[in-house]
């Protein structure tokens, strides 16, 4: 993970974890993920599954839960390598944009740049605080 990082933000901005400012170091980004109930077996994958990523010491910060809809236990998303460059390509490059000010969170979000396959189920959402909170694809 922190290969993938490191290399993101070396290979294509020559940036150095150093010089992202505090305020931007935690970034929460989504991306297609499949998660195997612990519990149950069952599984399924959303392209709404979120990670928080800490910019600074380049890690996972946090993984969002997904609550199984057959027994409703949390459970933890797993990502593809190539899935996880591609968020962590997009998180850097919006961070360049947020520390340069072109950053525009008008109009379309760069975020959503994929087309839901299925309704988000927001009540088993960690992030959506499993259907409290406002739906994290707003
Ligand atoms: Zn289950
Ligand atoms: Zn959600």
């Amino acid at each position: 993970m922190a290969r993938i990082i490191r290399e993101a933000m070396s290979d294509t901005h020559n940036l150095d974890p150093a010089n992202i400012s505090n305020q931007y170091r935690y970034q929460n980004v989504y991306g297609h993920g499949t998660v195997r109930c612990k519990t149950c077996s069952h599984s399924w994958s959303s392209y709404i599954s979120w990670i928080k990523v800490d910019l600074k010491k380049c890690r996972l910060a946090h993984r969002f839960q997904q609550k199984c809809q057959s027994c409703e236990t949390a459970n933890t998303p797993a990502f593809k390598t190539e899935e996880l460059e591609r968020m962590i390509k997009l998180t850097i490059a919006r961070v360049i944009s947020l520390m340069n000010g072109t950053y525009d969170n008008t109009g379309t979000n760069n975020l959503n740049d994929r087309q839901l396959d299925a309704p988000h189920d927001s009540d088993r959402c960690e992030k959506c605080a499993y259907g409290k909170g406002r739906p994290c694809y707003e």
